[in-house]
C-alpha cells in the first residue's frame, strides 16, 4: 500500500523564528496522524530549529537542495550529510525552479539522486514539462528524458519519490486538471515499470505539484495514481496547509 505523503516546499520563505513558530503550531494542530506521512522543508537556515520543535512529533523534515559532494570546497553548498545531521529524512531535487534558475541539468540530478540515497536521504526527484513543451505535445518525451536522465545506475527506486510538477503550473494558480495529472502519472509508472519492474513500480509513490490549493486537493487525491502531493505557496499558511493534508477521498 501507498501511504499518501503531503509535502510542504516553502522555498526561500520564512525566517528561521517564523518557520519554528509554524511548525510549532503545526504539531499542535495535528497531534498524532497515521495514515498520512507529512513532510515539510524549510530553508537551510531553520532546519535545526524545526528540528527540535518537531522531535515529539511523527511530521518528517526535509531539505529543498544539497550538492553531490558530502565536504569540500563548494563555497554556498550544502552537503547531504549536513541535511540528516539537522534531521532531515527527505531532500527535494531537480525542482523546476532549481533548473531554471540555477542551471540543474538532469546529470546533476543525478548525481545528487545517487548520493542522497547513499546517506539514507530518500530524494523526492521533481520532474515536469513547460508551457511550451505541452503545447507541442512534448510532454511524455520530457517527462521520459528526466527519468531517463535522472535515474543513470540507480538499481533500486525503493526509497525515492517522484514529483509531476508541471512547471506551468508552478507557483501560477493554474493547476493540471485531476485528469491530466494521473495521464502523466500512469506514463511515469509505465516507464518505471519498464525500467525497474513492476512491483517497484506499484510501490512508488507519485506525487503531483503545482497550484494545489484546499480547493483542489480532495479532486486530485481521488486520482488513483495520485499518491500525494508537493505544496509550495499552500503550505505557507497554517489553515491551507491543514486543509490539504485532512484530504477528503470520497
Ligand atoms: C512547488 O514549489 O513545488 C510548487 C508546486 O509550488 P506551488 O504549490 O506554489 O505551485
Amino acid at each position: 500500500m501507498r501511504i499518501p505523503l503531503i509535502a510542504g516546499n516553502w522555498k526561500m520563505n520564512k525566517k528561521p523564528s517564523e518557520a519554528k513558530e509554524f511548525a510549532e503550531q503545526l504539531k499542535e494542530a495535528l497531534g498524532i496522524k497515521v495514515n498520512v506521512e507529512i513532510l515539510i522543508c524549510p530553508p537551510f537556515t531553520a532546519l535545526s530549529q524545526v528540528a527540535w520543535m518537531l522531535r515529539d512529533s511523527n511530521i518528517k523534515l526535509g531539505g529543498q537542495n544539497m550538492h553531490w559532494e558530502t565536504k569540500g570546497a563548494f563555497t554556498g553548498e550544502i552537503s547531504g550529510e549536513f541535511l540528516v545531521e539537522c534531521g532531515c529524512q527527505y531532500v527535494i531535487l531537480g525542482h523546476s525552479e532549481r533548473r531554471q534558475y540555477f542551471g540543474e541539468t538532469d546529470e546533476v540530478v543525478n548525481k545528487k539522486i545517487v548520493t542522497a540515497l547513499s546517506l539514507n536521504l530518500n530524494p523526492i526527484f521533481c520532474i515536469g514539462e513547460s508551457l511550451a513543451e505541452r503545447e507541442a505535445n512534448q510532454t511524455f518525451v520530457v517527462i521520459k528524458k528526466q527519468l531517463d536522465g535522472g535515474l543513470i545506475n540507480i538499481t533500486n527506486i525503493s526509497n525515492i519519490v517522484i514529483a509531476y510538477e508541471p512547471v506551468w503550473a508552478i507557483g501560477t494558480g493554474k493547476t493540471a486538471t485531476p485528469e491530466q495529472a494521473n495521464e502523466v502519472h500512469a506514463f511515469i509508472r509505465e516507464t518505471i515499470t519498464q525500467k525497474f519492474g513492476k512491483d517497484s513500480a506499484n510501490d512508488l509513490r507519485i506525487l503531483y505539484g503545482g497550484s494545489v490549493t484546499p480547493e483542489n486537493i480532495d479532486s486530485l487525491m481521488l486520482q488513483d495514481g495520485i499518491d500525494g502531493v508537493l505544496v509550495g505557496g499552500a503550505s505557507l499558511k497554517l489553515e491551507s496547509f491543514l486543509r490539504i493534508i485532512n484530504f477528503h477521498t470520497q
